[in-house]
């Protein structure tokens, strides 16, 4: 278990050299370490090690590890980062700090409504699909202004920026390329800047495989699982 805190200590170096080439300070990019399929143990270890920040997939477990780790909660943050079915929404109003997958109006609308008045704003990343595969999560770039527009006015929300999932490859250019197409489209609604809501600070980009690409482009928050807990065994 010792392996968690020294892949931590890896994982913040990656960090450190890829904004330090990129010309970016190292307090530019927040780690977001990924506990999905992961026991609370392990994210014990890990805030042992320094770590505050933690995603989750899906929220069932999410909900788990968060009462499992109740001693820790004015600490911790926890961050929704799969996908959210409007049917769950409450609880996740009710318990996480963060939700990186809102693709539709109706999900933040009813995540507004939902979050308990005595917590502060939730807030939100919108996913985009920047690939254009029907298949995958996201809303559509083209849709993009309109849905970020409503979102910023949603009283219990607030609008961070934006979060991307690019199709795996090993390429570092093709990583680079998918990486900055969502970062001109962050830039974009930046220039249009509808709404005192909008402050945008956030780019949720880069996975284990390919932060330095993801640093490049201008990501402010990488989310780093398997690196650091090892590789995810599903259960059958
Ligand atoms: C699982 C997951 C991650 C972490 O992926 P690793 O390759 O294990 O670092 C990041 N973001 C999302 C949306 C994920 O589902």
């Amino acid at each position: 278990m010792a392996t968690i805190t020294s892949n931590l200590q890896q994982q913040r170096a990656r960090i450190a050299a890829a904004t330090q080439a990129a010309g970016r300070p190292v307090e530019s990019v927040t780690l977001l370490v990924v506990s999905k399929t992961f026991p609370a143990d392990a994210v014990r270890e890990a805030i042992a090690a320094g770590a505050r920040r933690f995603g989750e997939n899906y929220v069932q477990e999410g909900l788990e590890k968060i009462a499992a780790l109740a001693d820790h909660r004015a600490q911790i943050e926890w961050h929704l980062i799969g996908p959210l079915q409007s049917n769950k929404t409450r609880l996740v109003a009710e318990n996480f700090d963060w939700v990186h997958s809102v693709d539709r109006l109706k999900t933040a609308q009813r995540l507004s409504e939902q979050r308990p008045p005595e917590l502060p704003p939730l807030n939100i990343c919108l996913q985009v699909n920047t690939s254009g595969e029907a298949s995958k999560s996201g809303v559509a770039p083209a849709d993009l202004p309109a849905l970020a527009a409503a979102v910023a006015q949603l009283p219990r929300l607030r609008l961070r920026g934006l979060m991307g999932v690019p199709e795996p490859t090993a390429d570092f250019e093709t990583q680079r390329h998918a990486h900055r197409q969502l970062a001109e489209l962050q830039h974009a609604l930046q220039q249009a800047a509808p709404g005192p809501h909008l402050a945008l600070d956030t780019l949720s980009m880069g996975m284990s495989a390919d932060l330095e690409a993801a640093i490049a482009e201008g990501a402010t928050m990488v989310r780093v699982g398997s690196a650091i807990f090892g590789a995810r065994r599903y259960a059958a």
